[in-house]
Formats: C-alpha cells, structure tokens, sequence
C-alpha cells in the first residue's frame, strides 16, 4: 500500500476514535432525551419520602431505587431517637458512658455540633429532652407545665456532647440527662448520602424528596434545570408560593405548619427556640434554604426559622453566601438573600419580594 493510503487509513482511525471518545464522554455528561422514570414512595425517617431516578433501563432503575430505599432505612437505623437500638439512643442512654458509633453517627453528631456552634445554640441538636416532653406530631402530644420545661432546658445544649476517634473506632458520650436528637438535620445528611450513591452508580439525573427536604441531581430529564417548588403553607400539597431553578441541588424548607398540636385555638409547632423550651414564636411562616450540601441546608432552615427576622438577618450579613428565602408570618411577604435572588421566582403576582442579610445594599 502506498504511504498515502497508510496514511489516510491512520488519520481515518483517529476520526473514529475520537468521535468514540467524543460521543462516550457527551453520553456522560448530557442528560438523556429520552429517560425512562422509575418513581418511589416509602415512609422512612418519620415522613413520606418520594424518589424518582432517570435513565436507561427500567430493571437498572428499579434496582437504584430498591438500593436508595435500602439506604434509607439502614441510616434511619443509625439517626433517628425513636428506634431504641439506634447509634443516638444507645450514646443518650449512654449517660456519661463512652459509646461506640459507627463513623456516619460520630461525622453527623459532629457536623450537628459544628453547626450548633456557628448558630449560636439556634440549632440545637442535644434538646431531645425538650421535644420528648412536648412530643409535637407523635402520640401523647401535649403542652407541659412550666417547670417540667425548666427542668427539662437545664439537660439541653452541646456541653453535654463530646466526641472521640481512637484507632479508627468512633464515640460519643453524653451527659447531664440530656439526650441527642437529629430530626433538625438528618433528612439533609441521608439526601446527601443518597445523592453521592447515585453519582456513584452514574445516573445523571434524580429526585429525592425527604419530606419536603429535596436534593436534585444534575439536570431534569431532558436537559435544563430543575424548578422546585417551596410549599405554600396552610394550602394544599403542591400549592406552591415560589419556585427555585436549580441543578444539582437541595432546596430545604423549615415550618411551622409542618407538625404540630392545637390546643385551646393556639398552635404549637416542632421547631423549639433552645432559650425557653417552647415552640419558636418566629417572624416566619417558612424558611428555605437552598444549597448543595444538604446537612447544612437542613440545619440552617431549623436555625434561621429559630433566629427570626432580625437574628437571621445578623446572621446572614455574616454569611453572605447563603441562599434562603423566608416567607413572613401572615403576609403576602418574601424575603430573599442576595445568593437566592437569581434562582427564587415568586408564582404569585400579589407576593411581595423583600431583602435580607444585606442583599440589595
Ligand atoms: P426541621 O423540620 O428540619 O426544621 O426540624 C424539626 C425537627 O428538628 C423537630 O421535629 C425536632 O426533632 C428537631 N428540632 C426542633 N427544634 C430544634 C432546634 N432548635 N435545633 C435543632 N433541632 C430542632
Ligand atoms: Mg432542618
């Protein structure tokens, strides 16, 4: 053969190779027109979870889902206060006892610490005493004396958790009667740690919805961001006030209107300020917070809902970076963070849309 022949031969295989490697790496990385949709519903973690993941192949999704839900509840079994062989109850029932953890308990506490810290006590993961006693959205929901709230604050806050690593073994000891409860945040971790499984098994495109704490991965089948819609409260499910365009996401949302207890025409709701024991009397009806790591979007909307207006906005002219929208207590009122301004729109032409922390100076 001719050098030229050779020569448009290996020219030809390159083209081919690299429209492969093009075509392989473009699969990757674009969503598929054309996905299928596997959907789930399960109740795990205290609340309704919905999970829909994207992509080719129905069995392959199905087996996704079934390995999500497995997840789910294997991390229910290490977080929640209400299982009595959980990592958390064993360390509360541990009373001044180092216990050990598994290393996904120890990293949470201590995030949930961390954060505690960085709000000022706002989020609270150690008042398990205060809501065992009021018991809001359980059985035996009921509104406590006075002292029983006094009695119940002195054993509240992270003095009483402490931390250690010894030689790759994790624990946890509490102490002064109190006891840990991550309900506040640990939608947000099992979202995080259901979205880094399916990055790992490579589908490019999912929803997790925990209970109103949603995650998105990549892009909604089909190409372009996904517009996730923040609840009105009080109206129906799926009657949403405003809507967030995002990718690759979580969007989580805090209320009052969540779980609660009427009693004698008052509400008394889930959310607890750490400084009096009883349901935040908040500015908010809601609190949204709307960034990638899910643990931290969870704690900070518990937190910034605690802070209320003027301590939120304190807060957030020093953390200029957070992404939340806070809906004001019977007002037609929308309050957004210079970082949310680009992906908030409000649906509702009447709704008025304000500034905090600084956004708009
Ligand atoms: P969320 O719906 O994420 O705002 O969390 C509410 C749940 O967090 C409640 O049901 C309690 O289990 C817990 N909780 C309530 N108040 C606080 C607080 N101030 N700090 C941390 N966790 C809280
Ligand atoms: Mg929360």
């Amino acid at each position: 053969m001719s050098t030229e022949g050779r020569s448009f031969k290996k020219t030809a295989a390159a083209a081919l190779i690299c429209a492969v490697v093009v075509f392989l790496c473009l699969n990757r990385l674009l969503p598929d027109k054309k996905a299928e949709e596997a959907r789930g519903d399960y109740f795990f973690l205290g609340t309704v979870v919905h999970i829909s993941v994207y992509g080719q192949g129905k069995d392959f999704l199905s087996e996704e889902l079934a390995g999500l839900e497995a997840e789910g509840k294997r991390l229910e079994k290490l977080f929640s206060a209400n299982i009595p062989e959980s990592d958390v109850r064993r360390a509360s029932d541990g009373q001044g006892k180092w216990v050990e953890v598994s290393e996904e308990t120890y990293a949470l506490v201590k995030r949930a610490v961390d954060l505690s810290e960085d709000t000022d006590g706002a989020f609270d993961p150690a008042l398990g005493r205060i809501t065992k006693l009021w018991k809001i959205g359980s059985d035996g929901a009921r509104v406590p004396e006075e002292e029983e709230i006094r009695a119940a604050l002195r054993c509240c806050g992270c003095k009483d958790i402490e931390l250690k690593e010894d030689d790759g073994a994790y624990f946890i000891k509490v102490t002064g009667g109190a006891l840990i409860d991550l309900g506040g945040i640990a939608k947000g971790r099992v979202a995080d740690i259901m979205v880094k499984k399916l990055a790992d098994d490579g589908i490019k495109s999912a929803l997790i919805d925990l209970g109103g704490n949603l995650a998105v991965t990549g892009e909604r089948p089909g190409g372009g961001k996904w517009r996730l819609g923040i609840q009105t409260p009080e109206r129906p499910r799926g009657e949403y006030f405003g809507t967030v365009s995002v990718s690759d996401c979580s969007v989580v949302t805090s209320g009052a209107y969540e779980r609660y207890l009427e009693k004698d025409g008052v509400r008394w709701h889930h959310i607890f300020d750490p400084s009096t024991g009883r349901p935040t009397d908040s500015d908010f009806s809601s609190v949204t917070v709307i960034d990638r790591d899910s643990t931290k979007a969870d704690a900070l909307s518990t937190a910034l809902f605690v802070m209320g207006r003027d301590g939120a906005d304190g807060y957030l002219k020093e953390h200029k970076d957070i992404a939340a929208v806070f809906l004001l207590k019977g007002e037609k009122r929308v309050l957004v963070t210079e970082a949310a301004r680009s992906v908030f729109t409000a649906a509702d032409a009447s709704l008025s849309v304000g500034d905090i922390g600084g956004a708009g100076k």
